[in-house]
């Protein structure tokens, strides 16, 4: 069966003009798909009975089945979800003010191995489809009743290495007739995987780059984040350059910044030196806690120098303290994992 949600709207146009169907029935599809959350072609009641039939021949309609949700103090909520294979994604969403920013998964695991963060402690599984990304934002909307406003795709995997499904997921999420969630309220990050950022560029959408940079030297970005030695810093920085030549948009740099290994003021200034190159802005994230993993929150001290010595270069820089630490929803932390079953307690727990 194939599932018409990893469809976008001109490709189940293009579907449709093959069955001998008008183009219009695409937006009543969508609008029962993305408007309503529907989840079976039957719901569909302003089609006729025959073509929904004929709909459902070959394809099937993808939902996510929710494992567990975690509550944290700060309001974030992190939803552990089961899929249709058994592996476990998590998704986090934030509110903030009018706004609700959904953090996104877009591969079961991830391929690139940085020391620091969960996702990557038990390899690569696989890549999401294009289904599995938006169902995250459709689940949220209906199940929770959260006007998402934002979209990060940062949550488990690396979105580029995973590009045509992001791309798909992108547009349906983007489309009036889906999620119309606008492109300047999405944001694509990326560890530094050159080629995909220019295939970002050809998307010829607003969407936001950040680059995952987190160390300014080759031999400790190498460390930090393996896939510099693939693509070493000067390679990225002009795949970047490329990027906004190309009329991208501002890039944002994250920075992490863990104790004792990248929290210098020499860090500090190899990051101005790179953020003044690019005319990129500084999210710096002091690191969260991964149990197992040897790194370790920075000092307060450590970090207000830090940013001081960033402004100090006119670097436009923001420090972002992560959500939900407590219930492991933060930046790198994220596993993917049935904590249940290893005994990590949430605040709250719903199967
Ligand atoms: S930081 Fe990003 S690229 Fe690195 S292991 Fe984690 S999810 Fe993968």
């Amino acid at each position: 069966m194939k599932d018409i949600k990893d469809l976008t709207f001109e490709e189940l146009k293009a579907e449709l003009a093959e069955m001998g169907e008008a183009s219009y029935r695409a937006g009543q599809i969508f609008a029962w798909l993305y408007h309503r959350g529907a989840l079976s072609f039957a719901a569909f009641t302003d089609l006729p009975k025959k073509f929904r039939d004929e709909l459902a021949a070959p394809y099937e309609i993808s939902s996510l089945e929710l494992y567990g949700v975690f509550r944290s103090q700060d309001r974030t909520r992190k939803f552990l979800f089961k899929l249709g294979d058994g592996s476990f994604i998590e998704t986090v969403l934030i509110p903030a003010g009018a706004r609700a920013t959904v953090c996104l998964s877009t591969q079961v695991g991830c391929k690139f191995s940085c020391p620091f963060c969960a996702s990557g402690l038990k390899g690569f599984v696989r890549n999401l489809t294009p289904a599995e990304m938006v169902n995250q934002v459709l689940f949220l909307k209906h199940h929770e009743g959260e006007p998402v406003t934002n979209l990060v795709f940062m949550g488990m995997g690396e979105p580029l290495d995973n590009f045509e499904n992001l791309a798909k997921a992108i547009r349906i999420m983007n489309s009036t007739e889906g999620l119309g969630i606008a492109a300047r309220r999405m944001t694509v990050s990326t560890c530094g995987i050159v080629p995909g950022i220019g295939l970002f560029k050809s998307l010829g959408l607003q969407v936001n780059l950040s680059i995952s940079l987190h160390a300014v030297t080759d031999e400790k970005r190498t460390r930090l984040v393996p896939v510099n030695k693939k693509y070493p810093l000067e390679t990225l920085i002009e795949a970047c350059l490329d990027y906004r030549k190309g009329g991208g948009r501002k890039i944002t740099l994250e920075y992490v910044l863990i104790r004792g290994v990248n929290d210098s003021l020499a860090d500090a200034d190899g990051l101005a030196r790179i953020a003044r190159r690019l005319k990129a802005k500084v999210n710096l994230i002091p690191y969260s806690l991964v149990q197992g993993l040897p790194y370790e929150v920075p000092a307060e001290d450590t970090i207000r120098l830090f940013v001081q010595r960033l402004e100090g270069r006119k670097v436009p820089v923001t420090l972002r303290h992560s959500k939900g630490t407590d219930i492991q929803a933060a930046c790198g932390q994220l596993a993917g994992r049935p904590f249940n079953k290893v005994g990590v307690k949430a605040t709250h727990l719903t199967f």
